[in-house]
């Protein structure tokens, strides 16, 4: 059965096709700029990259650009649309309507439009790549796999803010928490590294990308993590803050005459490791100029202190854990946080081989933790498409 995967952000596709259930690549590419005159497609297939600067103006002209690559004689992989029986969409916020993946019907658009307040930069764009895309493969089952949809297992007392009740009465003020179909994956991977079946594992799990977050995996459900209401919440990242105390922004409201709009600006898009460096929100622009500038050092070393002090909480929470699982950008190839997060953490069960962990990098799978350490310590390349695929394949097949 040959699915295709597709990841609508607001200027941005994301899309690969699957052949299930093997789950072989055919082909993947991104498409970015939308909307601009110098939009650009990237395009991989067969080993080749093609890539093309071209207008597109918007998403459905975007799809159609898709569709025009993947059927092309020279770069297609499928003779006709009509090869794809069904089609997978990345979906950021189910609210707390979808604790699993779903066939999309009009309940479900429904819902997604719903939740779009709590997600205005994410499922709107969600929402018209899957109009489009029921436009464009008629008779075809789309479904939604959702962000969120891993963490409906948060206990109450873990998903409640302590602010008046009344605030998730009127407005479903709760943690969501993001990044699930990251999670998920890489736990269930663990477990098969672990040799114990999922619903017997505890473990930590650490999305590190550019977005971050963490997540603590009890009998292989999700109990607690660090993103909230929206994914701002909890580790320092590439350009968001994470926690800080609240009280900043009324006291930087009055001292520079700030607004909400440039509150979102701020701890959105400059703080994290941008913010403090003042230089990149890449973790590696600044392990290469740490040792010579110390903004670019100060930045790094409160990411990965942040990280250590998520990662004690959350053994404190699930107290017997397997292992910690690392993933993301910088979880799979960032040996230094890796290692400045989980040193000195014997006494709790954590010793990282330093050897096996600087050897572990680019898409490598890993055991990085030395023989004597309680608590393993992994690398698991994430696969989000690949999850959303055979969530896709699971539900239509
Ligand atoms: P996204 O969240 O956009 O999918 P990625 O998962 O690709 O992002 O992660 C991007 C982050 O991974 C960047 O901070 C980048 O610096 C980091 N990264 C990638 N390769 C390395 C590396 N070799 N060492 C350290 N960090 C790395």
């Amino acid at each position: 059965m040959i699915i295709l995967v597709i990841n609508c952000g607001s200027s941005s596709i994301k899309f690969q096709l699957f052949d299930m259930p093997s789950k072989k690549d055919l082909a993947k590419g991104l498409i970015e700029r939308i909307g601009e005159e110098d939009a650009k497609i990237t395009y991989k297939h067969n080993g080749e990259k093609l890539v093309e600067v071209l207008p597109i103006k918007d998403h459905k002209e975007g799809l159609s650009k898709l569709a025009q690559v993947i059927t092309d004689a020279e770069t297609g992989v499928v003779s006709s649309l009509s090869d794809i029986e069904a089609v997978g969409h990345r979906v950021v916020h189910g609210g707390e309507y979808y604790s699993s993946s779903v066939v999309i019907d009009d309940i479900v658009l429904k819902a997604i439009n719903d939740c779009a307040d709590l997600a205005p930069l994410h499922n709107p764009p969600n929402l018209m790549g899957i109009t489009e895309a029921i436009n464009m493969f008629p008779g075809v089952k789309n479904v939604a796999v959702f962000d969120t949809a891993f963490h409906q297992t948060l206990p109450e007392y873990a998903y409640t803010y302590p602010i008046s009740h009344s605030y998730y009465d009127k407005y479903k003020v709760r943690r969501y928490g993001f990044h699930g179909t990251s999670h998920s994956f890489v736990a269930g991977r663990a477990a098969e590294l672990l040799g114990k079946p999922l619903s017997e594992v505890n473990l930590i799990t650490c999305h590190l990308g550019n977005g971050c977050s963490i997540t603590a995996v009890k009998n292989g459900n999700s109990i607690d993590t660090s993103m909230g209401l929206t994914p701002l919440e909890g580790l320092v990242m590439g350009t968001r803050s994470g926690d800080i105390d609240p009280a900043i922004l009324f006291y930087l409201a009055k001292k520079e005459n700030l607004t909400i709009n440039d509150f979102d600006r701020i701890l959105n898009k400059e703080s994290g490791l941008l913010g403090i460096s003042g230089i990149s929100n890449d973790q590696r622009n600044l392990e290469d100029i740490q040792d010579s500038n110390k903004m670019a050092k100060l930045a790094l070393d409160i990411f990965d202190y942040k990280l250590k002090k998520y990662i004690g909480c959350y053994l404190a929470v699930l107290n017997r854990v397997d292992a910690i699982v690392f993933t993301g950008g910088i979880g799979e190839n960032g040996h230094l946080s890796r290692e400045k997060s989980c040193s000195d953490m014997d006494a709790l069960g954590v010793e990282i081989d330093t050897k096996k962990n600087e050897e572990t990098i680019r898409g490598k799978e890993g055991d990085i933790s030395k023989a004597s350490s309680r608590v393993k310590i992994l690398v698991v390349p994430t696969d989000e498409e690949g999850q959303i695929a055979s969530d896709t394949y699971q539900l239509v097949k």
